[in-house]
């Protein structure tokens, strides 16, 4: 498995800085990671694709999981971190 860097802080987290944690990696996929304390998930996207998918929008994940766009996140591995809630 590739090394994939630390884990990206969640999404909920970086909006309260006193609840900073990280996501956790979804088993079996490579650059896609979970917080089960909000049901949200973090998928590398390209910068294109990232740029162009709208807050609130459906987005199916790579473990087959549909979710809605909640933002993007930090630059890494030459993409962006988007995070998708479960719904
Ligand atoms: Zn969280």
């Amino acid at each position: 498995m590739a090394t994939t860097g630390p884990n990206p802080l969640c999404e909920v987290g970086r909006r309260h800085p006193r609840d900073r944690h990280r996501m956790r990696p979804v088993e079996g996929q490579e650059y896609l990671w979970y917080c089960s304390k909000h049901t949200m998930y973090a998928v590398l996207a390209d910068k294109d694709d990232a740029e162009s998918v709208d807050r609130g929008s459906e987005r199916e994940l790579p473990n087959g999981v549909t979710g809605v766009v909640m933002g993007t996140g930090d630059e890494r591995q030459g993409g962006v971190v988007l995070y998708v809630r479960a719904s």
